[in-house]
């Protein structure tokens, strides 16, 4: 297993449809168990293909402890809408408000090539939305107002200057934590969000 660079905005993989992936091979399995290590390392809760520089229709999710693997994933019910601050591993230190469904039902192939279906609900939901727009090519700053989107590029121009080629490269140990800084968060306020990076 290995930590893979993430792609940051800029790359255009992450505006990149993806293809149905055909099946689930041993490259296929290695590549969700490498994501699966990234994810960890970055500290998010999610983590699509796109994202390590693959267009494969696949993402690992891991919200309260419950790592799930989806290979060409759909969602087939949905439920509910919440309006959340939302933030992405591909662009860090950007955060903004996006409204998903509150419950939805996905189905999806697992990673021994059978169909399964399962049912997510509130922030498990709202990964597994973050994540298959990833597979679609969109990110959560689509969803944010004119106004707020320029404001966002303004900051991002200076942002990405850290990551040459667009590439954020994880060094274990080294990166942010995003746990500090929401415990920083608060401090300031007990009802400060849980930003998620996803
Ligand atoms: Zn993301």
């Amino acid at each position: 297993m290995a930590v893979l660079d993430i792609r940051v905005l800029g790359d255009p993989i992450l505006r990149t449809r993806t293809a149905p992936t055909p099946a689930v091979t041993e490259a296929v399995r290695a590549l969700v168990a490498d994501m699966f290590e990234t994810m960890y390392a970055a500290e998010g809760i999610g983590l699509a293909a796109p994202q390590v520089g693959c267009s494969e229709r696949v993402f690992v999710m891991d919200v309260d402890e419950n790592p799930l693997a989806m290979i060409n994933p759909e969602i087939i019910e949905r439920e509910g809408s919440e309006r959340a601050e939302e933030g992405c591993l591909s662009i860090p230190e950007i955060f903004g408000d996006v409204d998903r469904a509150t419950r939805v039902v996905a189905r999806a192939t697992g990673l021994d090539g059978k169909p399964f279906e399962v049912e997510l609900t509130d922030l498990a939901a709202r990964c597994m939305q973050h994540e298959l727009d990833h597979l679609d090519g969109k990110l959560f700053i689509d969803y944010m107002s004119l106004l707020k989107r320029k404001f966002t590029a303004r900051k991002w121009e200076k942002e990405a200057a850290s990551y040459p080629g667009f590439i954020r490269k994880l060094e274990p140990g080294k990166q942010r934590s995003r746990r500090s800084r929401s415990r920083d968060k608060s401090a300031n306020s007990a009802t400060a969000p849980f930003e998620p990076e996803l």
